[in-house]
């Protein structure tokens, strides 16, 4: 497989960054193999689209380019893709304003959204992943790359599925149902973004267990991309903010990360 890095802006991917990748690409080649899932591709740049198509359909993908926002919107409702890789400025709908919509329709909410993007500042990552983007790619990007999170990603959202069926964990009249995507308080529904949700479902799962911000960082976006400890800390403070009388049920441990208060004493 060539590695080519697509380089229409300034810039290299960092070659450890694609090493760590190509490595992890290798095993689940040899593990796994490629499912037969559908990808959209969400660019209007045919450039980039035809090379992810091009890698992606080798790999066992199918594989559908858009080239606006808007008509994203539309086929998604239709088709159902497992995975949208979604470019940010896009004409019609801009790719923000796209992950919105989607991560705010029950039908769409689970289908993973790797962004991909030329903006690198961290707070346009902090804002994709506040609006339930699963990964998050700056452009230029090695293929090989892309390949590699878009498996891990598909991954991640089988497991989560898996643990959503869960059962409803309830602390007093704290309710979250991680399958219904849902947090009751005193029987009022919390509005918790995606992120939000799945860091309270991750500590809650096991009360006093002690996690770090890698770990919780890990468990709720992955660990390929960029999420400082302070945007855990910030994602923290907006849960516990939300939670009212139960923000103390989220614990910091000093110089370790955080718990779920343990309900059994
Ligand atoms: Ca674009």
């Amino acid at each position: 497989m060539s590695s080519t890095i697509v380089s229409s802006r300034a810039g290299w991917f960092a070659s450890r960054e694609v090493q760590t990748a190509e490595r992890d690409l290798s095993r689940r080649d040899n593990a796994e193999g490629a499912l037969p899932c559908h990808v959209f591709v969400v660019e209007d740049e045919n450039e980039i689209c035809e090379l992810l198509r091009y890698n992606l359909v080798r790999e066992g993908y199918r594989v559908t380019c858009i080239n606006r926002g808007d008509e994203a919107l539309r086929r998604v409702k239709e088709e159902s893709p497992d995975l949208i890789v979604l470019d940010l400025l896009l004409p019609g709908v801009d790719g923000m304003e796209v992950c919105r919509a989607l991560k705010e329709q029950p039908a769409s909410r689970q289908i993973p959204i790797i962004m991909l993007t030329a903006k690198n500042a961290e707070a346009d990552i902090v804002a994709g992943l506040e609006l339930g983007a699963d990964d998050y790619i700056v452009k230029p990007f090695s293929p090989r790359v892309v390949v590699a999170r878009i498996r891990a990603v598909l991954r991640r959202a089988a497991a989560r599925r898996a643990e959503e069926s869960g059962p409803v964990l309830r602390i007093h009249d704290l309710v979250i149902h991680p399958g219904r995507h849902e947090v009751w308080l005193g029987g009022e529904p919390l509005e918790l973004t995606p992120t939000e949700f799945r860091v309270l479902c991750f500590l809650a799962r096991r009360p006093g267990w002690v996690y770090s911000r890698a770990q919780i960082a890990e468990a709720v976006h992955g660990g390929e991309q960029v999420v400082t400890d302070r945007a855990v800390d910030v994602q923290i403070a907006g849960l516990r903010k939300k939670l009212g009388r139960y923000a103390e049920y989220v614990e910091t441990v000093r110089g370790v990360g955080y718990r779920f208060r343990s309900t059994s004493g």
